[in-house]
């Protein structure tokens, strides 16, 4: 139960059971206590289940050794911060052959083990933080009444598990800056679905060559016109096609006409002088 005794009376107010199921119901969740301030909703939660599967063997126990306290911040509902006390239970595992004795029941999809967030705060933080630094994030997390530090905003984003791609075949292998004119990484694309699939730390051709040969199932690359990544698909995927990027075909175009203007510059020049002179000519004689 929530200690209502530090929180002044007359501001507090309490919502019954059925609606606070209806606005933060989670399956296998009871919250069966509420109190609202003015910045501040605080609930009492625990599980449905009476008993809970040992994490060793996979039995069910329903025999409770002990409890405690987490505190786990929640949305935040009209401005107001949302935060829930979990009672976990612990119960004694009494299969015979199994190794743990006392367990923690887990709590999934509230939240996860060690977790101070529930895990749709957790997703919530991952798209936004995705697209901010973590110092933003720091400031719109406060305003968003979920108040996380910039360290653990860095944390959140690096715990967004990074999709499995099926076997890989066509790739796009370009450099990118780590800081912009004085260090580049290279980054590598699947050129099917467009969407990045690993970063390496330097262009070196060893490294590329080494991701090539532990990725054996690529058959196309595309690439820029750097000899060091030709080098190391020849040497770590010598049966990829290698294709220039639509990028480079089009500046390989513009740079060889460029290049052929330049080269015939004097012999266009003089046959439009000698044909603007011929104009010339035939407007006099007709004029005269
Ligand atoms: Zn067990």
């Amino acid at each position: 139960m929530i200690d209502n005794t530090s929180q002044p009376k007359d501001n507090n107010f309490f919502i019954n059971k059925h609606s606070l199921q209806a606005i933060f119901g989670i399956p296998g969740v009871v919250f069966y206590d509420s109190v609202i301030s003015d910045n501040l909703i605080l609930l009492s939660a625990r599980l449905k289940d009476k008993t809970a599967k040992c994490i060793c063997c996979g039995k069910r126990s329903k025999s409770v050794h002990s409890s405690y306290m987490r505190k786990l911040t929640d949305l935040a509902v009209v401005g107001r911060a949302v935060k829930i006390i979990l009672k976990v239970r612990k119960f004694r595992c009494r299969y015979s052959n199994c190794t743990q004795t006392v367990f923690s029941e887990q709590h999934l999809p509230l939240t996860r083990k060690h977790s101070r967030l529930t895990d749709r705060t957790s997703h919530f933080l991952q798209k936004l933080l995705i697209e901010v630094s973590s110092r933003k994030g720091e400031y719109i997390s406060e305003l968003l009444s979920i108040k996380q530090s910039s360290s653990t905003c860095l944390r959140i984003v690096k715990s967004i598990e990074m999709p499995h791609f099926q076997e890989l075949t066509t790739i796009g292998i370009d450099d990118w800056a780590y800081r912009k004119g004085k260090s580049y990484g290279t980054i590598i694309v699947n050129a099917i679905n467009h969407r990045p699939v690993e970063l390496l730390k330097s262009r070196d051709k060893e490294e590329v060559a080494d991701w090539l040969i532990r990725h054996n199932s690529i058959l196309y690359v595309t690439r820029d016109r750097s000899s060091s990544y030709s080098n190391a698909i020849k040497s770590g995927a010598s049966k990829a096609s290698q294709i220039a990027d639509r990028f480079h075909l089009v500046k390989n175009l513009g740079d060889h006409i460029a290049h052929e203007i330049r080269m015939e510059y004097k012999t266009i020049k003089n046959s439009w002088l000698a044909h603007r002179k011929s104009l010339y000519k035939s407007k006099k004689i007709t004029s005269a």
